[in-house]
């Protein structure tokens, strides 16, 4: 049986460094949700599809192939056999991919196949509606959340070192668009699932939440132990 842990927040909440740290220390299989949906406005945005034409972003949806690898111990994605995991990362893709998650034809497509992805294996998977929506029976389910200004000044930084160009006014704005409409969405939104443990990593370090969640992880797996 798989043992899963759903890691949901808004963006620049610290989900993605700190999935990883937490996957590679307990040997878990990282899956980023996000990078699916980014990969989906990519190929978007390569077709020259308009955001407004739902139809044709449906009917792309039949020969599109997304991949989760790992080469060299880091997590790759591949969009239809291309290593797309910087691409994915920039302005363009950021600017679209709320809208096209907001499709519902698009969240069921990939939460097959984040599924199937899962199925037998140990994962730790982040979000917005993981523990909510894909993984509602999720072991252990983590709600990371921080002040909007100090994801703002984290995804400031991140973009920095990888030579991504925004301003901190474009991100703080394209992160407060993007809470509204994720927590808007009819199907998938972002919230914390009833059963989910909140943490707040606003004045914590890296380090500090990678430990809460690994005690979290540990206290539940002794409780399954104990069965
Ligand atoms: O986590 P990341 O910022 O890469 O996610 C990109 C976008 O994908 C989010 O703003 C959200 O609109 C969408 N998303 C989603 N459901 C998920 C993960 C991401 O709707 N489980």
């Amino acid at each position: 049986m798989s043992f899963i842990v759903a890691i949901d927040g808004p963006a620049g909440s610290g989900k993605g460094t700190v999935t990883k740290l937490v996957g590679q220390r307990l040997n878990l299989v990282n899956i980023d949700s996000g990078a699916a949906y980014r990969c989906i406005a990519l190929e978007t945005i390569e077709r020259k599809v308009k955001i407004e034409e739902k139809q044709k972003i449906i009917k792309m949806l039949d020969d599109i192939k997304i991949e989760f690898r790992i080469e060299n111990g880091e997590n790759v994605i591949y969009l239809n056999n291309k290593n797309v995991g910087d691409r994915i990362r920039q302005k363009d893709v950021t600017q679209i991919v709320s809208q096209i998650s907001s499709i519902k034809e698009v969240r069921f497509t990939l939460n097959d196949i984040f599924r199937n992805c899962a199925n037998g294996k140990d994962i730790i998977m982040e979000g917005r509606d993981i523990g909510t929506c894909v993984f509602p029976n999720a072991n252990v389910k983590i709600y990371l959340d921080a002040s909007p200004e100090e994801r703002a000044k984290r995804r400031f930084k991140q973009n920095q070192e990888k030579g991504i160009d925004m301003s901190y006014d474009e991100i703080i704005e394209n992160i407060k668009k993007r809470d509204k409409n994720d927590m808007q969405k009819e199907i998938g939104a972002l919230k914390q699932a009833e059963d989910a443990i909140y943490i707040d990593s606003s004045d914590m370090t890296i380090e500090q939440v990678v430990e809460r969640i690994v005690q979290l992880i540990d206290i539940e797996k002794i409780k399954i132990h104990k069965k």
